[in-house]
């Protein structure tokens, strides 16, 4: 009787020092939720101003400032898009969220031989890693992946063999694309006629809410990363900071890191972190391809 009534207690009391700890975790999660751990606007521009100029160690580059950003390097994955002895390669982590609804956000790694390919497209993908740094530990309904493309100035050659490699089922889980292209030689800009309207619709609320700088241009005779998205219907949106009189700077050897803006660079770049989350909250039904943009 006794040793039954002491084993009563004891048990009483585990279950209520159980429930007493799972519900303190549950005060800290909520007094203490998860942070976004933005880069500094000084952090971006040294990763910026720091890149190779060779494309194979850009790769490399890539990779490490994932590490640095957290990611853990089994995480990083790299993705041969030929078959030559020394391909090229897509480097990208996945950030898995609740559902298997995918959102990718990219840049592209390489660049033409004129000019450093720091605004073309360095921004991008510099900006990639560091949007993963900012919500990695955000819980997050999508899965989402975080992608340097690599050789986009042959032909979108990275975000062509990425669609290509996803099954039928992984493609439909594919909800959407945002591409970053070009930042920071001016205030943030949407590629209009390149991106599908719900999407852009959606990045104008986004800047709104956020109180950040926003326009739209159209731009004809151009490619992007996105169109590779587009043409499998994945709906896709082009983000760029290049306006109409920075156009020179591209492919030329105004192509350099004392060309881009660090206040137009960081606004983008709070832009595209906001962007994301907000997209990770909408129901993905409401979002259709419209008409496809011409072949670059
Ligand atoms: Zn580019």
């Amino acid at each position: 009787m006794k040793n039954t009534r002491l084993r009563y207690i004891a048990i009483l009391s585990c279950l209520l020092y159980f429930s007493i700890s799972t519900n303190s975790q549950e005060l800290k999660q909520s007094l203490n939720p998860p942070q976004y751990n933005l880069a500094s606007p000084t952090e971006l521009q040294e990763e910026l101003c720091s890149i190779p100029f060779d494309n194979h160690e850009r790769e490399a580059f890539m990779a490490k400032l994932f590490i640095q950003a957290g990611a853990k390097p089994e995480d990083v994955q790299k993705q041969p898009i030929d078959i030559s002895e020394q391909p090229f390669h897509n480097i990208y982590v996945v950030k898995p969220g609740k559902t298997k609804n995918i959102i990718v956000v990219g840049g592209h790694l390489d660049h033409v031989s004129v000019g450093q390919g720091i605004i073309d497209d360095w921004t991008g993908a510099c900006a990639v890693t560091n949007i993963y740094q900012a919500i990695k530990d955000i819980p997050t309904n999508h899965t989402i992946v975080f992608i340097g493309f690599a050789s986009e100035e042959k032909g979108l050659l990275g975000s062509r063999a990425y669609v290509r490699s996803l099954s039928e089922e992984t493609k439909a889980n594919h909800k959407v694309m945002v591409n970053l292209e070009c930042l920071g030689a001016g205030e943030s800009l949407v590629w209009v006629n390149g991106s599908d309207k719900e999407l852009v619709d959606k990045l104008n609320d986004t800047a709104k809410k956020a109180n950040l700088p926003l326009s739209e241009h159209t731009l004809n005779g151009v490619g992007a990363d996105s169109n590779s998205f587009r043409a499998v219907k994945i709906p896709a949106i082009t983000i760029d900071g290049l306006p109409q009189d920075k156009f020179s700077f591209i492919h030329s050897n105004e192509d350099k890191c004392e060309n881009v803006n660090q206040k137009f660079y960081y606004n983008s770049y709070r832009l595209a972190v906001n962007y994301l989350l907000d997209l990770d909250q909408i129901n993905n039904s409401a979002i259709n391809t419209d008409e496809q943009p011409k072949k670059p």
